[in-house]
């Protein structure tokens, strides 16, 4: 599994780069001051995360932002016990005080339960655990094993009190920042670059995307790869970006197989079983954040819900491949994006 993450971030970095010119360094116009370009992967949140940075002071830039992006991690992962989500769920059917920056994420992945009439539910973690795709166990659960999930699964019981800041879920529920919390960490890391004054760079956490002004020179937008989700070593196109980001929600991306059947990582909360619309659905949004609680929440919901759903907004734009291998493009993204 972590072998597959590998491959699509590597992937990414190796479309963006066999697709441009990968500068090394180059003069700022106007300026004598030379810009270095430094580019690194590390592991964080679960799966590999490339930074890319060009500007003064890179390397400081790279560090800062990695930094920040832990940090994220530190405050969101289920998977830590003293994270405020893991904190939360570990004391379910109490009030737990939490930060505020906790509180502020959690409230927008609710919005966006209220936005996706569900789809999207940052209480997914019940049946998550229960399908547990990563562990390697390939255990298909029982009808009543997803029926008892599903009663634990509402993004409606989460209560939230912003004057104590504390936060209270039903007991047994258990919170799944996993559909958002990516695009968060990018979100921030990119503002990081930003404070730090870097004019272009790239940061991919696994998928999810925030590139930060031009490739380098003026006219030079980043080109990225999406990848083919049936045949995960080739990009089925590119998008051309300034300035914005661009997440993907795929059924390779974290799976068992049983009998033929793929068993991946989205649930639809409805069904409490693996979404089974589509392949995969990449978003191009202002910010990381809404990218990827609706990849995710577009996944759920299939091509025709999703179109529906993308017509209620200016700045929100989608790739959606279905299962036929039907490529859909967003009509505001046809002269960004180019099938390969
Ligand atoms: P993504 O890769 O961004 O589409 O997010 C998938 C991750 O989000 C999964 O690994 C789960 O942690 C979580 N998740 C799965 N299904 C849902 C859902 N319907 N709503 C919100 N989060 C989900
Ligand atoms: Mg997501």
């Amino acid at each position: 599994m972590e072998q597959r993450k590998l491959l699509l971030t590597l992937f990414i970095i190796a479309a963006a780069a066999a697709l441009g010119t990968a500068g090394t360094h180059w003069l700022a116009s106007g300026e004598n001051t030379q810009q270095d370009t430094v580019e690194d992967t590390r592991f964080l949140m679960d799966t590999t995360v490339d930074v890319r940075v060009m500007g003064h002071d890179a390397q400081r830039a790279l560090e800062k932002a990695y930094a920040e992006m832990d940090r994220v991690e530190s405050v969101f992962s289920r998977h830590r016990d003293d994270s405020d989500i893991g904190r939360i769920n570990e004391h379910s059917g109490q009030w737990v005080e939490v930060s505020r920056e906790a509180m502020e994420l959690l409230q927008k992945g609710i919005d966006f339960g209220d936005l996706t009439d569900g789809s999207f539910d940052v209480t997914i973690g019940a049946l998550v655990s229960l399908w547990d795709v990563g562990s390697g166990e390939r255990r298909i659960p029982s009808h009543e094993e997803i029926e008892a999930a599903k009663e634990l699964v509402d993004y409606r019981t989460v209560a939230l009190d912003w004057e104590a800041n504390k936060v209270r879920i039903p007991e047994g529920a258990v919170l799944d920042l996993g559909g958002i919390a990516k695009g968060y960490a990018v979100d921030r890391g990119s503002a990081v670059l930003r404070e730090e004054g870097i004019e272009h760079g790239l940061i991919n956490a696994g998928g999810d995307v925030s590139v930060i002004g031009t490739r380098e020179g003026p006219d030079q937008p980043w080109r990225v790869g999406i990848q083919d989700p049936a045949q995960t070593n080739q990009v089925l196109g590119v998008a051309e970006l300034i300035d914005t980001t661009i997440v993907t929600s795929g059924d390779y991306q974290r799976y068992f197989e049983k009998d033929g059947t793929r068993f991946h990582h989205i649930i639809d909360p409805e069904t409490g079983w693996p979404a089974d619309q589509v392949t995969s659905v990449t978003v191009v949004a202002p910010t990381a954040v809404v990218g990827d609680a609706l990849s995710t929440a577009l996944f759920v919901k299939g091509k025709a819900e999703s179109q529906e759903l993308l017509e209620t907004f200016d700045d929100v734009n989608a790739i959606i491949v279905d299962k036929d291998g039907a490529i859909w493009v967003s009509p505001d993204l046809e002269d960004r994006f180019r099938l390969l």
